[in-house]
């Protein structure tokens, strides 16, 4: 592995993982529930459209459902568009640290 990882604990999912979830899901965003949408994301991708992370970037990524980046688990992996995935993450932050203040 060549990817610095922020976290030593940090996993990434399996291939086969992402991809059985991106296709149970034909690559529409799993998200339910952001600010700058109402309702289900509509967002649909195919699978090339899979986005590194960078910012600013356009297309798909799989998240860690639970917000924790260890556990990998089929079941905690969703689809969401780098703009969900950046809302969902600035979300956890913020929860993160109203946690840690308290
Ligand atoms: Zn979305
Ligand atoms: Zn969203």
């Amino acid at each position: 592995m060549t990817t610095p990882t922020p976290d030593p604990g940090w996993k990434e999912f399996a291939d086969h993982v992402v991809r059985e979830t991106f296709s149970e899901h034909q690559g529409q965003c799993q998200c339910q529930g952001c600010s700058h949408h109402r309702g289900r994301c509509q967002k649909k991708f195919k699978s090339t459209e899979r986005s590194a992370g960078g910012e600013g970037e356009e297309g798909w990524q799989a998240d860690h459902r639970d917000g924790d980046h260890r556990n990998d688990s089929p079941g905690n992996c969703q689809i969401l568009c780098c703009v969900c995935h950046r809302d969902k993450t600035a979300r956890e932050r913020r929860a993160e640290i109203a946690r840690a203040s308290r």
